[in-house]
């Protein structure tokens, strides 16, 4: 069997082209600019990219954007203060503060200080708690796993009642990712380093989530026939072939799992352009809540 291909680079242009229309309609109808706040600490080079290119797709969808970078050795209590003073600010919508933050920050405290109605990244304690409890609904979810949910509901996976498995059990993707799939009425298994017998549990899933971190960890014995599955992982790997001198790999083996499962997506563009893509939808949702 060959899987079919999930193309999440196809996908997240869609849902960007849906919210640039959104955001030409109401700034012609003369509503606010959705505008979104990004608050840098230091100078991690992955960082600096990842707040780089959400500034940059604001920009191409329309929208307002607002960066504050500020140095890596910021006191809590200024870090505190700029938050503050975006909450305040009525001209920003959505406010992301990029994570990780450096170790002598309190990253929670930080993140419970965001206005519920601004935490477009669905990190605040308040839309965390509401996504965990049954008949409460989060203002915003954390974009990397609802670009997860949005690409199997794409292609048309059947969430309710399926075995779904997760593979790790992060704040930023695997926590929140079981929730979600719970609030589809999956039935969820969330794994993690102390999980016994991976490869079982796994072959036990309809949908696979895979956020682990580990190069091609999953292998083609550990899928179910006709599983969709969802790679988080992004890994780099040495290759000689390539003008940088590596390539970008999934946690799960690619070559071995399409020949099972029924979905798959590639790593690069999977998951990789949903998470913006959804930031962007959660920016434009942002500025309609507070309209
Ligand atoms: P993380 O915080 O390091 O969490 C990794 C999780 O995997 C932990 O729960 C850990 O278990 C579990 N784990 C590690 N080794 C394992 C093993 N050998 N067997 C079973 N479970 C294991 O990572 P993350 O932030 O969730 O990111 C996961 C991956 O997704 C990374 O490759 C990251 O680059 C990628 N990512 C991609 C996007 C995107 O936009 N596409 C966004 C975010 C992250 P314990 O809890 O027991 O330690």
């Amino acid at each position: 069997m060959t899987a079919q291909l999930i193309d999440g680079k196809a996908i997240a242009q869609k849902v960007r082209e849906e919210v640039a229309a959104e955001v030409a309609k109401r700034t012609a109808a003369g509503k606010s600019q959705p505008t979104l706040a990004t608050v840098l600490v230091g100078d991690r080079p992955d960082s600096v990219a990842y707040v780089t290119s959400k500034g940059k797709a604001c920009q191409e969808l329309g929208m307002g954007s607002v960066s504050k970078h500020v140095p890596g050795d910021i006191s809590q209590a200024d870090l505190e203060t700029l938050i503050k003073e975006l909450n305040a600010d009525k001209t920003v919508n959505g406010i992301l503060v990029q994570l990780p933050l450096p170790a002598h920050l309190n990253e929670e405290r930080i993140l419970q200080l965001i206005n519920i109605e601004k935490d477009v990244d669905g990190f605040s304690p308040i839309n965390i708690g509401r996504l965990a409890q049954k008949g409460r609904e989060p203002l915003f979810v954390p974009c990397t796993p609802y670009g997860c949910i949005y690409l199997l509901e794409q292609v048309g996976v059947k969430i309710e009642g399926a075995n779904a498995v997760v593979l790790g059990r992060s704040n930023i993707v695997g926590m929140p990712a079981a929730l979600l799939l719970i609030s589809r009425n999956a039935t969820v298994t969330v794994c993690h380093s102390r999980t016994r017998d991976l490869p079982g549990v796994c072959r036990q899933a309809d949908i696979l989530i895979a956020a682990i971190g580990k190069t091609e960890m999953v292998r083609g014995d550990w899928v179910k026939p006709g599983a969709a599955i969802i790679d988080v992982g992004i890994n780099s790997v040495p290759d000689a072939t390539k003008k940088s001198g590596h390539r970008l790999v999934g946690d799960v083996n690619f070559n071995e799992a399409k020949e099972v499962a029924g979905w798959i997506t590639p790593v690069p563009g999977g998951v990789g352009p949903m998470t913006i893509a959804m930031l962007m939808r959660s920016t434009l949702r942002a500025a309609q809540i507070q309209d």
